[in-house]
């Protein structure tokens, strides 16, 4: 008999060999296979005439094979199949189609699905006032289509499955039959409707007083209507996954997520933290280090953080901040607190040159500062992977021996020999920088004497998570958010140019240089002309854009593209001007006479040390670099930032580009440069920067651009895999399984029985270790 945990090799019509290949897709068992939702439906019951279809959407059609014909192209074979009802005809079209020579006979019904586009010769016929009738009036290219059944077929067991009724479409698992027939929706909608038909029951996995309460439908029956749904159920609720049953299954997936994660948190509380306190030294530190009034936001945010640390239990806090927020003076602040409390504190950085900014802005605030408790300076060290192992050496044994109180650096910090003698606080700076799993692995270790008390944790982010993401991926954190910028800050003004219209982006740069100001030029490669360097995230567009037509040139611009042409290896792809390159070009050429400077990643650690240094202090007026300095670098004079290939950035890496200026009290610019031909999708990214600076707004359009495994580039992980929810289309489903976790974990309905609650937490465990993996035992 079958069972949810039954193997897919003993379904019958799947066997070892597909079984191995649905195993490649994550499907093991009848459960897994249950939980691969259609991904669309078409109304076979009441399909629409296609006198009724208007052209642009998406149709789908049933109708009687009239002819095909494979005609010879200059680009290669095409099929052409006409579809018919009555006297009304559509053209489906397949490129490279001789595959299909054989497929389809003069009256066979078939169901067709693709986009609708009105027919040109019909157009032309019908305005030249000669119509033939057989002309057909819409087209479809590429259409997905199902020759139906018949009724001498010899499975016409399942005809019913495929005809006069909803029908399901499945996505592809890949994979063959044994007879080499793929495994198509056919072959899902077969398998799945005898899978329903013989399984007995399944384990309810909600206790029923919270379905009744949320009104929705039992395990079994969700599984059955998502899978092949009662007539008359809106198609736009299938289509859009909010019928009954999608929500259902939706928000059962999610609630154990939600739960798993409340359960963690709860987990989190009950360690042993540190319980500083906040006398009147603590506040003499404080207030003898601000050197500007904190905005309300930033008050307030530290006074959720200290809240956390006075607690005896660890904090786990996510500060949020738009670039520019002012979160820095915020960690600094919460430094002191533990240090005033005879603490260590590790502040890690996702980069030697912000480590090396963040241990100099810390040097010159805590100068001249005395601490109140020991009546002595401050003792603050850098420790980053690039320094003489000698001095590396004795700077961790002095961390070890306690002789310092801030430790500055990078992913230094967490190597195993970086023991630190009572460390009370970690701040992680640019969190997402690190990646989610490893996140904490620092405040595991324990501390030189022994003590299994885990330190606080403060992780920062400029990049703003979208709540669903933040709900997700950071659900066992506490947040506080920095929504308001310093006083004094002027908008940044943001503009698009093209790339021939180089010449003035450059006189702009002169001018800016002449009134004192610096300029960041950005590219997103180190040199030669290939994207294949590990500098930048790239937008993920599923288009490249056409290579550039011959450009028009004037006799100026061919000098300079000659230069260029030196330097750049001839490629197939569209050629990326490189930061080396540009910055050999500009200062013997176009900025000649500036000071400029060249930043990039594969820069000794000394060399970018110098370089920011000198940036730093005015002695560079034009900073040409890679994304290096993505993150975190702040020079208030600045006051230009140039995007190169702009259309090839994520549009969270021009967002915290851009937020490198407008960092003082000067009026910035951020001047996206592109090539002529843009994707669809840069366009739509380089339109959203135009049109806010609110980096919350960007997050969200960037997530659904690129979906959430993308988000944060491909370094990230840790996003739980999803079998039927998608955080894109089901927030709303989200919020309400975060609601009934939260309430669930705190105090369970009285309606609920011991029973049902113990059955939530066992499914709970099993399911989450299994499909998250996020749970220690
Ligand atoms: P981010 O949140 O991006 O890390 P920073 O902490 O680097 O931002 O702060 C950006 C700039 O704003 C710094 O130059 C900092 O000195 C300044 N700043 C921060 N808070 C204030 C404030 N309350 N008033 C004035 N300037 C501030
Ligand atoms: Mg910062």
């Amino acid at each position: 008999m079958l069972e949810l945990s039954t193997p897919v090799k003993y379904v019958k019509r799947i066997g070892e060999r597909i079984g191995e290949n649905l195993a490649t897709r994550g499907i093991h068992t009848v459960e897994d296979l249950l939980y691969h939702l259609p991904f669309r439906y078409e109304d076979r019951l009441n399909p629409q005439p296609i006198s009724a279809l208007t052209p642009g959407g998406m149709a789908s059609i049933i109708g009687e094979v009239r002819g095909s014909v494979l005609l010879r192209t200059r680009s290669g074979p095409m099929f052409e199949m006409t579809l018919g009802q009555g006297l009304a005809t559509v053209k489906c079209i397949w490129f490279h189609g001789s595959y299909l020579k054989d497929k389809f006979k003069p009256g066979q019904m078939v169901a067709v699905y693709g986009k609708l586009e009105s027919s040109r010769t019909f157009k032309a016929a019908e305005s030249s006032g000669s119509l033939p009738p057989a002309l057909s009036k819409f087209k479809i290219i590429q259409p997905q289509f199902e020759i139906l059944p018949s009724a001498g077929d010899p499975d016409s067991e399942f005809a019913m499955l495929e005809i006069g009724r909803i029908v399901p479409v499945y996505e592809s698992l890949g994979g063959t039959t044994a007879w080499g027939a793929k495994l198509t929706s056919r072959w899902m909608r077969r398998i799945l409707w005898s899978i329903l038909q013989e399984l007995p029951a399944v384990p309810e996995t909600l206790p029923a007083p919270m379905l009744a309460r949320l009104g929705f439908p039992g395990r079994l029956a969700a599984l059955r209507a998502a899978h092949f749904p009662e007539a008359g159920t809106p198609m736009y609720e299938l289509m859009s996954a909010s019928s009954p049953a999608h929500r259902r299954l939706i928000f059962e997936e999610l609630f154990y997520l939600e739960l798993g994660l409340s359960l963690k948190r709860r987990k989190m509380r009950e360690r042993a933290g540190t319980a500083f306190t906040t006398g009147s030294a603590v506040r003499d530190a404080l207030k003898q280090v601000l050197p500007f009034h904190p905005t309300a936001a930033q008050k307030r945010v530290l006074a959720e953080i200290v809240g956390d640390m006075r607690r005896p239990q660890p904090m786990r806090r996510l500060l949020q901040g738009d670039v520019g927020s002012g979160k820095t003076i915020v960690a600094m602040q919460a430094a002191l607190v533990a240090i005033e409390n005879g603490y260590q504190v590790a502040l890690m950085a996702p980069t030697e040159i912000l480590a090396t900014q963040h241990y100099l802005s810390a040097r010159k605030l805590l100068a001249d500062a005395v601490s109140p408790s020991t009546a002595k300076p401050y003792r603050v060290t850098l420790l980053t992977g690039s320094l003489e192992p000698a001095i590396k050496r004795e700077t961790q044994g002095r961390i070890m021996r306690g002789e310092v109180q801030l430790i500055i650096g990078t992913h230094a910090l967490q190597e195993e020999k970086a023991d630190f003698a009572n460390l009370g606080l970690v701040i992680v700076d640019e969190q997402h920088r690190f990646g989610v799993q490893q996140r904490f692995r620092l405040m595991r270790k324990p501390g030189a004497d022994g003590r299994v008390t885990d330190p606080d944790v403060l992780a920062m982010t400029a990049t703003p998570i979208p709540r669903t993401l933040a709900l997700t991926l950071y659900g066992d954190l506490d947040v506080s958010v920095i929504d308001e910028m310093p006083p004094g800050r002027t908008p940044i003004v943001t503009r698009r140019t093209t790339e021939d219209r180089v010449d003035d982006v450059w006189a702009f740069v002169r001018k800016q240089a002449g009134l004192g100001r610096q300029a960041y030029l950005v590219y997103p490669v180190i040199e030669g002309s290939r994207d294949d360097q590990p500098e930048l995230d790239f937008a993920h567009d599923p288009e490249e854009p056409p290579a550039d037509p011959p450009p028009k040139r004037t006799a100026k611009k061919a000098a300079a593209k000659s230069i260029r042409a030196k330097t750049q290896r001839p490629t197939e792809k569209p050629k990326l001007r490189a930061a080396a390159d540009m910055y050999e070009e500009l200062r013997h050429g176009a900025l000649a006479g500036l000071h400029l400077g060249l930043l990039h990643g594969r820069q000794s650690a000394d060399e970018k040390e110098v370089t920011m240094a000198r940036f730093k202090r005015g002695e560079i007026d034009v900073l040409v670099s890679t994304t290096v300095i993505e993150v975190g670098v702040d020079v208030p004079n600045a006051t230009v930032m140039v995007i190169d290939h702009a259309e090839r950035f994520g549009l969270a890496q021009m967002h915290q580009l851009r937020g490198r200026v407008g960092r003082g009290a000067a009026k910035s610019y951020c001047i996206l440069m592109t090539g002529n031909r843009v994707t669809e999708q840069a366009e739509a990214r380089l339109n959203a920067m135009i049109a806010t600076q609110n980096g919350f707004e960007l997050a969200e359009l960037d997530l659904q651009q690129r979906g959430p495994g993308e988000f944060f580039g491909t370094r990230q992980t840790g996003l739980p895999e999803f079998r039927v929810a998608n955080l894109l289309r089901d927030r709303a489903l989200l919020e309400l399984a975060k609601t009934e976790a939260e309430r669930f974990s705190a105090a369970p309905d009285p309606a609920l029985v011991r029973t049902d609650i113990d059955a939530v937490w066992e499914r709970l465990k099993q399911q989450w270790q299994r499909r998250y993996g996020l749970v220690e035992a």
